[in-house]
């Protein structure tokens, strides 16, 4: 049996760990945080294609929320939603541009009247002249879907840090912690922005951008939000408790801050327009997450074969919505199977 170590236990790590179990892999998790990760414990879980940098990063986008749904298929109670996104963070000229791009890609799109938007969500106060619905979308809770799949997985998971990796005759046989050494037949690193450090000593670089990240959760509420909004100004959803979860920064998967300002300036300032999207109810603060969000420096997620054999690599933004299908088409190429061509444009070495 094959013994595969995967560094990193957020969704990435995690939907690895699951899919490579299933392909017979012995499959250890290391990882400094708990099960659940990073980025993954202070994400929106917006799982979407209808944000992307470019054609390749759409179709793998939009092949991972078929992914997302074939875990569904697979394991029963995960926490992910379908119940679509109504989108007018562009609007006028701007948003039918939207519309048209997403549409030629074969993406569903429904075009929304202002009396449609009003009937849809009665709770919106100042209701937009028109907006895009995405029916396939949807969201998780990776932190909550990352421990559901290291479950099923039947990984070993062992709390620690990993200082190195070790390599012998050009080839990575394993890693060494804070506990001490630990030998595998290849080593995957889904490290996020831990990334960087363990390639270093290898002389490999992997650029990663500062971007801070910092979510809101509010109190239970009634029913208000029945699809995932994003209006030019917020973006937000509601959970099956009622909670309403916001990113601080608009349009959060393009967000371009490398600093997030005063914490109770930014949540007050959240909290305000929270309540001016929903006036009348009782919007309070529940809790806050704040993360780096793992940014390439391009912004498009790295997949495959690292500098040395024995090593691979999956590190990504928007890893809610793409960690399940990297980790389906890598677990096929790390067993021996060809070359996706979905990951071709995301290959470690475009740095280099
Ligand atoms: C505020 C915010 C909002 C977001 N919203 C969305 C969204 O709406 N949609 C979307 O698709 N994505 C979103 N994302 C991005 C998404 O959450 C991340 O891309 C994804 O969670 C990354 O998962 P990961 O497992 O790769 O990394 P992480 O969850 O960061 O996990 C990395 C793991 O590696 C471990 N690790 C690192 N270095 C070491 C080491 N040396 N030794 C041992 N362990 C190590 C850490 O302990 C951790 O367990 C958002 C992120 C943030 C922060």
């Amino acid at each position: 049996m094959t013994r595969t170590l995967i560094i990193g236990a957020g969704i990435t790590g995690a939907a690895l760990a699951f899919q490579l179990s299933r392909r017979g892999d012995d499959v250890t998790l290391v990882s400094t945080h708990a099960e659940g990760g990073l980025a993954s414990a202070a994400s929106f879980g917006w799982l979407n294609a209808s944000f992307f940098l470019g054609q390749a990063h759409f179709h793998l986008r939009h092949q991972g929320l078929a992914a997302h749904r074939r875990l569904q298929d697979l394991l029963a109670g995960l926490p992910t939603t379908w119940q679509g996104c109504l989108w007018y963070e562009a609007t006028g000229e701007a948003q039918e541009e939207t519309a048209t791009d997403l549409a030629a890609f074969g993406y569903r799109v429904t075009r929304l009247t202002r009396p449609q938007i009003a009937d849809r969500l009665p709770a919106l106060g100042p209701v937009p002249d028109s907006a895009l619905f995405f029916p396939e979308e949807g969201a998780s809770d990776p932190a909550i879907l990352a421990r559901a799949l290291i479950q099923a997985s039947g990984a070993e998971v062992i709390r620690a840090t990993v200082q190195s990796l070790s390599e012998k005759n050009g080839r990575v046989t394993g890693v060494l912690t804070d506990l001490g050494p630990i030998k595998a037949d290849r080593v995957i690193l889904a490290t996020g922005t831990g990334t960087p450090a363990l390639l270093e000593p290898l002389g490999t670089t992997l650029p990663m951008l500062q971007r801070p990240g910092l979510m809101l959760a509010t109190n239970a509420l009634p029913p208000i939000c029945p699809v995932i909004l994003a209006t030019p100004d917020q973006e937000v959803r509601q959970d099956a408790q009622g909670h309403l979860h916001a990113p601080a920064s608009a349009g959060h998967q393009s967000d371009h801050a490398e600093a997030l300002g005063s914490f109770p300036v930014v949540i007050n300032a959240t909290l305000q327009r929270l309540r001016a999207l929903f006036p009348g109810q009782d919007i309070q603060f529940a809790r806050q997450a704040m993360a780096l969000r793992p940014v390439p420096g391009d912004g498009l997620p790295v997949a495959g074969q690292g500098p040395l054999p024995g090593l691979w690599i999956a590190v990504m933004h928007s890893g809610a919505t793409l960690a399940p299908i990297v980790a389906e088409l890598l677990a096929d190429e790390i067993t021996g199977g060809p070359e996706s061509p979905l990951l071709a444009a995301f290959r470690p070495g475009r740095f280099q």
